[in-house]
């Protein structure tokens, strides 16, 4: 019990217990739900159901506003949450124990003050929040196969990744990867930022004026991008939206921002470019 509410991740016995429960077919109707879980060969299938049953073992998610949490649903946010850390170790999960579902997006109340120390009271409309040290909370609409690059469950967890080195800001912990010193992550990191963002308000610029940017007729300009224009929003973001669209859908990822592409290859330890491409290439 102390364990769990330390946010530990369940013993080896556990996990291997809760494994051997996962109905192998079940396990194939979640994958194949997702191309990019589809995209794994064998090996990479068993090191996810690995995973996924560490974070099922280790977790417990929790249905919001009186929603059932189904084995399928379960299952596919566990399996999405544990791609990223296919390679890594568990542990950078650990250190917080509840997923939170709601069954659609969720409203969270805010309080901001401003330079004049006014403090404004408002309702953001979330489809997922990452606390530090607390919860993940996901909307599972949103959970669910999409046809775009948006991932709100890879989201959530790379928040996560780079909430567990400490304060959300674009960089996870490094200390495993010897091959990454931070200092050239922040250098990377801060180039990529700045040339997205310079690609985007000429995305911006570019948008005729009688067409709203909020509209859906925009989107033709933002589609441009090789990121959902919320990456430009700060240092954690650009790294949280990056890793949704690195599994996802890499190719733009690889060409626009090259550099970036190759160091989130390093710290995940894969290459879903060329899984991606394996998928289309096969039979
Ligand atoms: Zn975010």
């Amino acid at each position: 019990m102390l364990r769990w509410l330390k946010g530990l991740g369940a013993r080896p016995s556990e996990v291997a217990e809760l494994q051997a429960r996962i109905d192998p077919e079940l396990w194939r109707r979640v994958l194949d739900a997702y191309p990019f879980l589809r995209a794994l060969d064998e090996a990479e299938r068993a090191q996810l159901l690995a995973r996924s049953a560490w974070l099922l073992a280790s977790k417990h998610i929790n249905g919001a506003q009186g929603m059932e949490v189904s084995d399928f649903m379960a299952l596919s946010i566990a399996a999405q949450a544990s791609l990223p850390i296919l390679n890594l170790p568990p542990s950078l999960y650990e250190g917080w124990n509840e997923i939170i579902v709601y069954p659609a997006g969720f409203r969270i109340p805010r309080t901001r003050q401003d330079a004049a120390g006014v403090v404004h009271e408002y309702v953001e409309d979330a489809a997922g929040e990452a606390w530090e040290g607390g919860p993940v909370v996901l909307s599972w609409e949103d959970a669910q196969a999409r046809a775009d690059a948006f991932n709100v469950v890879i989201h959530e967890f790379a928040h996560k990744l780079d909430l567990q080195a400490g304060e959300a800001d674009g960089m996870p912990g490094l200390a495993a990867h010897r091959d990454l010193p931070p200092r050239q992550w922040r250098r990377v990191l801060e180039d990529s930022l700045d040339r997205f963002t310079a690609a985007l308000d000429a995305v911006e610029a570019a948008i005729p004026r009688h067409i709203d940017p909020e509209s859906e007729e925009a989107d033709a300009w933002y589609g441009q991008l090789p990121l959902d224009p919320y990456a430009a929003t700060d240092e954690a973001e650009f790294f949280a939206v990056s890793s949704e669209h690195f599994f996802v859908d890499p190719a733009p990822l690889a060409e626009a921002l090259p550099q970036w592409y190759g160091l989130l290859r390093a710290y995940y330890r894969q290459d879903p470019l060329e899984r991606l491409a394996r998928l289309e290439g096969g039979p």
